[in-house]
């Protein structure tokens, strides 16, 4: 038998059910795409059917507002994602209405679809023969065939590219694809691969040669760098204020309390300093209620240490320049919010 007709007819009996699979809708094969780029399957579900309950298709998406698709997508992170597709949605709607591109090549023009997702979505949705080639199609590629070039270099990933049209089925690339990461997904695991329950193990030559554990090889990690944040929660009668993230770096078009980023942390006898040369209130204007202690929150190549000070503000002083917009308290959540500012009011309160 072929590796693609072991790998197909372990996939019929061993596929878990999920709301994603037996469809061939690409609006939901997208969705599921990017979602499950950035969690997992448990916590992507629960948005997938959440997201699809506000917006079935294209057009009630094309049609939503940015901040209510920000909102629903909250805590997932890579927000870029989430704007990508809401404006391919209304490119989508208003010059093609309401249809994908049936190819690879048409999918690729699409703002936020790159290789991978256009390949998972023309194989599923449209059964063309493309190799969709994720980190964990990665993994098992390079073990099944004991790739030693490192799967995050050039010509690593040529050969797993390769590979992957290698043993691509062509008659049903789609289910093809599913299976491959399927089978990384919850047999050929990252720590411990479950060699014994593997399909492919009369074939996989990183299991002859003893080398799955060190298998894929990869160049060194990606520094990761501190960032300081001091966020100022400010209340003013039963209103707070909140400003939106620009573009260029994280959280763009999140919203966030008040910001003063620092070199280093700062300690809590600098605070008043800090705070009346950045917000230019005059003398007796605000009171400090409460200081945090230090939060980290972890992206994947930043930690934030971020500390949110309670601040009690009666004066007349606009405070517009720094500090964004004043809303009711009561409206607060109805704004994206990143997911470490939707953690810390939870659980501190205002
Ligand atoms: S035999 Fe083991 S290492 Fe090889 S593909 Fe299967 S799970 Fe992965």
């Amino acid at each position: 038998m072929e590796i693609h007709e072991i790998l197909g007819a372990w996939y019929e009996k061993e596929k878990r059910d999920l709301p994603w699979r037996n469809t061939s809708n690409p609006y939901r094969i997208w969705l599921s795409e990017v979602i499950l780029q950035q969690t997992r399957v448990a916590q992507g579900t629960e948005y997938y059917l959440r997201f699809l309950e506000k917006f079935p298709d294209i057009f009630s998406l094309a049609e939503a507002n940015t901040n209510d698709v920000l909102k629903i997508w909250q805590g997932l992170g890579y927000y870029s994602r989430a704007r990508n597709l809401h404006e391919t949605a209304r490119y989508l709607a208003s010059h093609r209405n309401g249809e994908f591109p049936g190819s690879h090549a048409g999918l690729l023009k699409l703002k936020g679809i790159g290789d991978y997702t256009a390949a998972a979505i023309s194989s599923i949705a449209f059964k063309e023969a493309q190799a969709a080639v994720d980190g964990n199609v990665k993994r098992v590629i390079s073990r099944l065939f004991s790739v030693r070039e490192a799967i995050n270099s050039p010509e690593g990933l040529r050969t797993i590219n390769a590979l992957a049209r290698e043993i691509l089925d062509p008659e049903n690339p789609g289910r093809h694809n599913q299976a491959v990461m399927e089978l990384g997904a919850c047999i050929c695991l990252p720590k411990k691969p479950r060699c014994i329950n593997c399909p492919l193990n009369a074939v996989c030559m990183a299991l002859k040669e003893n080398t799955a554990g060190e298998l894929p090889l990869k160049y060194g990690k990606v520094k990761v760098r501190n960032r300081f944040f001091t966020y100022l929660i400010i209340r003013q009668n039963e209103k707070t204020w909140l400003k939106q993230r620009g573009a260029g770096d994280i959280w763009q078009g999140l919203f966030e309390f008040p910001l003063i980023e620092t070199q280093s942390q700062c300690k809590i006898n600098d605070y008043p300093s800090l705070l009346s040369e950045h917000l230019k209130t005059k003398d007796g204007e605000m009171q400090i209620i409460r200081v945090s202690d230090p939060v980290i929150h972890k992206l994947s190549h930043q930690n934030l240490i971020c500390s949110f000070i309670h601040i009690s503000f009666s004066g007349d002083t606009n405070l517009a320049h720094i500090a964004g917009n004043a809303i009711s308290i009561s409206e607060f959540d109805a704004f994206p919010v990143p997911k470490l500012i939707e953690r810390y009011i939870s659980v501190s309160g205002f």
